[in-house]
């Protein structure tokens, strides 16, 4: 098996500081035939995106030495809101019944509500709400995942059913399941960076991959990831797992 990364981005238009702005990025898992498609289907992403055109692109095409570990979908699930201020009240609800604490969830809003995008993702600690991760301006990138072709074609199929068979919410279950499978990851939080998508979700093995409408306004930049973590957790063994562990997701109830 092959996994294909794409991450695209552009020099701020800034002159003063010359700093390289994240535009988009995708991957996944392939057989060597489906390598071209994906390429493909990878640089249209890149050159398309609403966060504006790319200066530069990075592919990475890596075979895999050993087998991925195979993880199941998370189930999934909608709830509507009618504003971000509705959407923070539950997303705190359903949060702070996974144990996680009010200082935690502030510092995950505070974050994710920032106007300053990362590439990764922010590691909390669900009691203290203390930052873990090394590389704050960064964060912790999952990667090394994918989708098995018929679970994709299955999962195609269940979407299309709940209106919602896009590449962005395919991508965003394949992260998620990743993520929760670890024992130590108690629950996820994202808002996308895209100016024009304002659904969120949060995302836990207990109550899988719940999408929220109106998560943000439509036309902010601001977005980002965190993963909720047990509070002493072993932090360089969650990156090692989320960062280079090759991870299958293969079955969808
Ligand atoms: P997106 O859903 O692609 O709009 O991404 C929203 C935010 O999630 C980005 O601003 C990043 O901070 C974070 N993010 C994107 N991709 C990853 C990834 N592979 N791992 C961890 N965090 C990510």
């Amino acid at each position: 098996m092959w996994n294909i990364r794409m991450r695209a981005s552009k020099l701020s238009d800034d002159h003063k500081e010359a700093k390289e702005i994240h535009i988009s990025g995708a991957e996944g898992i392939y057989e060597e035939k489906k390598i071209s498609t994906a390429i493909l289907r990878y640089l249209r992403k890149a050159m398309s995106h609403s966060r504006g055109q790319p200066d530069k692109i990075f592919l990475t095409i890596e075979r895999f030495k050993r087998q991925p570990l195979t993880v199941p979908l998370l189930e999934i699930s909608s709830l509507p809101c009618n504003s971000p201020e509705e959407a923070r009240m539950l997303i705190t609800k359903r949060l702070y019944t996974l144990g996680i604490s009010n200082e935690a969830i502030k510092k995950a809003f505070d974050i994710l509500y920032c106007a300053s995008s990362m590439r990764g993702a922010a590691l909390i600690r669900m009691k203290s709400g203390v930052r873990a991760e090394p590389d704050t301006l960064r964060g912790v990138r999952a990667s090394r995942l994918g989708i098995d072709n018929q679970s994709r074609r299955r999962l195609s199929m269940k979407l299309l059913k709940l209106g919602i068979n896009t590449e962005r919410v395919k991508e965003a279950l394949i992260l998620a399941s990743k993520v929760a499978y670890h024992k130590d990851i108690i629950a996820e939080l994202c808002i996308s960076d895209n100016p024009d998508y304002t659904t969120g979700y949060t995302a836990s093995k207990e109550f899988g991959y719940m999408r929220i409408s109106n998560i943000k306004n439509q036309g902010h930049m601001s977005g980002g990831r965190v993963f909720f973590i047990k509070e002493n957790s072993d932090i360089s063994s969650i990156i090692k797992y989320l960062e280079k562990t090759p991870v299958l997701v293969s079955s969808i109830k």
